[in-house]
């Protein structure tokens, strides 16, 4: 599955926000028997209109949403890459995640101790980046120095892992995230394979006070303005609010939303940027026992699709048969699809795309 790791500096909001997604992710629990929820780990619904469509459509008895995983990590402070706090065990735990929720305080409360001693969410940000770009450098060092006789050997692929390695360093030297590095498609394996932690995609997330969740504020306005800047995205929500919503029934919980002059919650919108920000897509299987949302990059084809759901699919693949959402919909269903010509067989080499219906024909 795909991991959001949850950072930010201390007192800024990470366990309030944390605890509301796990609350709902524990409420969801029920009708889900295979997600187990950890201290810091949590699993959580992707919301997504179109598999309560389909379900309806398909009359399923069971309705099962893609998952994501967050995982909080506390413990980054200003020192964090020389050892300071948790130090190696927190930058451990970024390594493992495919994108980073940062969250960033945003609302003013002189009852909340500020660990810098003023609210500046741009200016905490860069302190969190700096101490990543650090971590990097130092393990990019490390490696530069390992390597070197490698590269003396005449080894091809430590030959372009220096190369790379010294693009970064240099990124970084000149305290430039190594996102900002352009690396050729061909080479881009051995990129990913450096798991540098500035090479992550960043969501900010601002928290703002509970009466600025729907339109943000000043400090939220410069968040968005340094993630446009970036090439990375924002989010606004107000973890108090989502924390009580959290602990509503559904029927109440809308309730209070429209109160509050909210059409969504935040954790919705929270879950759907992480999606975006990963380029992630949904494909659906559906039939009466079950619809089903299924996640894969943008980009994966078909038997690597099917692959998601079971490593035989992909090695068996013979073909897949394939209608697109609308159609499903709008032909009442699998029958009327294929009654009217919408279902296609597709091969091996069929991109699938975001909404597909997809059933699999294996020989395993
Ligand atoms: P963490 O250290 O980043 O995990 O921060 P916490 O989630 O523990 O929050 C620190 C304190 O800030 C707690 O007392 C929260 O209740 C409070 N807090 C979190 N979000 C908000 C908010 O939106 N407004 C206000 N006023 N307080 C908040």
């Amino acid at each position: 599955g795909f991991k959001m790791g949850i950072v930010g500096l201390p007192n800024v909001g990470k366990s309030t926000l944390f605890n509301a997604l796990t609350k709902t992710a524990a409420a969801q629990a029920a009708n889900f028997p295979f997600c187990t929820i950890e201290p810091n780990v949590g699993e959580v619904s992707v919301p997504d209109a179109r598999l309560d469509k389909l379900a309806e459509v398909a009359n399923s008895k069971n309705k099962i949403p893609a998952r994501m995983t967050f995982v909080d990590i506390a413990g980054l402070v200003k020192g964090a890459s020389q050892g300071e706090g948790l130090g190696n065990q927190f930058l451990a735990n970024i390594r493992e995640v495919d994108a980073i929720a940062h969250v960033l305080r945003c609302f003013e409360d002189d009852d909340i101790t500020h660990v810098e001693g003023r609210v500046d969410p741009v200016a905490d940000a860069q302190v969190i980046e700096t101490e990543l770009m650090l971590a990097d450098l130092e393990s990019i060092e490390k490696r530069l120095q390992n390597i070197v006789r490698k590269v003396r050997g005449g080894d091809k692929e430590a030959v372009l892992q220096q190369k790379l390695m010294e693009r970064a360093q240099e990124a970084l030297e000149n305290g430039q995230p190594a996102r900002t590095v352009e690396v050729d498609a061909e080479d881009q394996k051995a990129w990913n394979m450096l798991q540098l932690l500035t090479t992550k995609p960043v969501l900010y997330v601002c928290n703002v006070e509970e009466d600025s969740a729907g339109t943000g504020n000043s400090q939220s306005a410069r968040v968005a303005e340094m993630a446009a800047a970036e090439g990375n995205s924002h989010v606004v929500i107000s973890a108090r609010i989502e924390e009580e919503i959290s602990q509503l029934e559904d029927d109440e919980a809308e309730m209070f939303l429209g109160e509050m002059g909210l059409e969504e919650a935040g954790l919705d919108r929270l879950i759907r940027a992480g999606y975006d920000l990963l380029n992630l897509q949904t494909y659906f299987t559906c039939g009466p026992t079950e619809s089903r949302a299924w996640t894969i990059k943008e980009g994966t084809f078909a038997p690597q699709a099917a692959g998601v759901i079971h490593g035989d699919f992909e090695r068996g693949f013979i073909r897949a048969e394939t209608i697109a959402f609308d159609d499903y919909v709008a032909c009442g269903g699998e029958q009327g699809a294929k009654e009217a010509g919408k279902m296609r067989a597709e091969g091996k080499a069929y991109l699938v795309k975001d909404g597909d219906v997809m059933h699999f024909l294996h020989n395993t």
